[in-house]
């Protein structure tokens, strides 16, 4: 059990829904500053993993700790403002705003950085440095005052995560980040979503097994419900279960 510290664990982890198991038995250990991808495929329980997680669903067995604390029992805009994010939760991007605007509009958010502080001057330089500190990080500073309708759609996405990191997520989930993008913003996004897991920890549902070899570090493999491959690509992707499920058997 070494490496970088776990900051989201689940046990157990199972979802019924009337009697059938959607996700059965399941533990995951998902740890700062690596990317941990949950791949299988159609109807294997990702989703559903997702939102047990992020409590937008109640587990029927099993527990789940965000940074030591049990957030089995917590509800989902609680477990947000302790740190655990699904891109999509909070990231309305609109698309009439600029890229400026959109992150300032996210800092703003309650749990968002701007209502922690009640100077308002102070408040509005951090606000500011912020946002662009965001921008930068992000790679979107060419595209700052630009309105978020016009960007491509993988610079969308991009936009998408700044708005969701505004609450400063411990724990990133991404449901699908690349789907629907050409080759060169699959590249882009790959490189932010690495960028972005410098310093947090990043869980994502990826199809793109391409992807999930370049920048996961560690990979769990789910079908009908359950884990039938976890270690890095290399690993899972030798194991003759993971092999056969991928064939569709
Ligand atoms: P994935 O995201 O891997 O495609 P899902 O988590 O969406 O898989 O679904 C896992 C299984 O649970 C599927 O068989 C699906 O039909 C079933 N399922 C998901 N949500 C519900 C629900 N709300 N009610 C009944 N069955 C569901």
């Amino acid at each position: 059990q070494s490496g970088p510290r776990v900051v989201l664990t689940a046990r157990g982890l199972g979802k019924d829904f009337a009697g059938f198991k959607a996700v059965n038995n399941v533990d995951l250990d998902v740890r700062h500053a690596q990317i941990h991808a949950l791949i299988g495929p159609n109807g294997a329980g990702k989703t559903t993993v997702f939102n047990l997680l992020t409590k937008f669903l109640q587990p029927t067995r099993g527990r789940i700790e965000l940074l030591g604390t049990d957030i089995t029992r917590t509800k989902p805009d609680k477990v947000a403002r302790m740190g655990l994010v699904r891109s999509f939760q909070i990231s309305a991007v609109f698309p009439h705003l600029t890229v400026l605007e959109n992150v300032r509009v996210a800092l703003q958010r309650p749990g968002g950085l701007s209502t922690q502080f009640w100077r308002p001057l102070s408040s509005l330089d951090r606000l500011n440095g912020r946002a662009d500190q965001l921008i930068d990080d992000l790679g979107l500073s060419e595209y700052r005052d630009a309105r978020a309708a016009d960007l491509s759609y993988g610079r969308k996405r991009v936009l998408e995560i700044a708005t969701t990191l505004a609450l400063e997520p411990q724990v990133l989930l991404l449901d699908e980040p690349m789907a629907g993008m050409g080759q060169e913003d699959v590249r882009m996004v790959a490189g932010i979503i690495r960028d972005v897991a410098q310093d947090r920890a990043v869980l994502m549902v990826e199809h793109n097994l391409n992807v999930v070899a370049d920048i996961c570090d560690h990979v769990t493999v789910l079908q009908r419900g359950e884990i039938i491959a976890s270690g890095d690509y290399a690993r899972v992707s030798a194991d003759p279960r993971v092999r056969t499920a991928y064939m569709g058997n």
